[in-house]
């Protein structure tokens, strides 16, 4: 059975992309990798994942998915830091949705920082 396509829009099986950020297989090297694992884990309803990646400074309690929502791609717009050898960065990206026949955009520049060496979502503004 092919691999399912990983939802980040790297072109890479899921298996060999996000997936093996969600499964534990491999932690995220860059902010950016991290911000592309999360938009994956929102797309295919994970928010175990989304949940575990969050600073614990700014984690909700709880998070709940809204079903209707179809996240339709991804697009990486700017990066700060978030490198290899950085403590924090941001990446300022464009997601796509559709909901109830309707489509629309979430626009967000999200901060990143590093907690006990790995990266996490801090938190994120709109950018309009
Ligand atoms: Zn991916």
């Amino acid at each position: 059975m092919p691999s399912l396509r990983c939802p980040c829009g790297s072109g890479l099986p899921l298996d060999e992309c996000c997936g093996r950020l969600h499964d534990g297989t491999a932690t995220a090297a860059t902010a950016e990798q991290l911000m592309r694992s999360r938009y994956s884990a929102f797309a295919l309803g994970d928010p175990g994942y989304l949940l575990a990646t969050w600073h614990s400074t700014t984690r909700p309690p709880v998070l709940e998915l809204d079903p209707d929502v179809h996240w339709t791609g991804l697009d990486l717009l700017a990066t700060t830091g978030g490198t290899l050898l950085s403590a924090e960065g941001t990446v300022e990206f464009r997601a796509s949705y559709r909901v109830s026949g309707r489509t629309g955009a979430q626009h967000e520049r999200s901060r990143f920082v590093r907690e006990d060496g790995r990266w996490r979502y801090l938190d994120g503004v709109s950018v309009t």
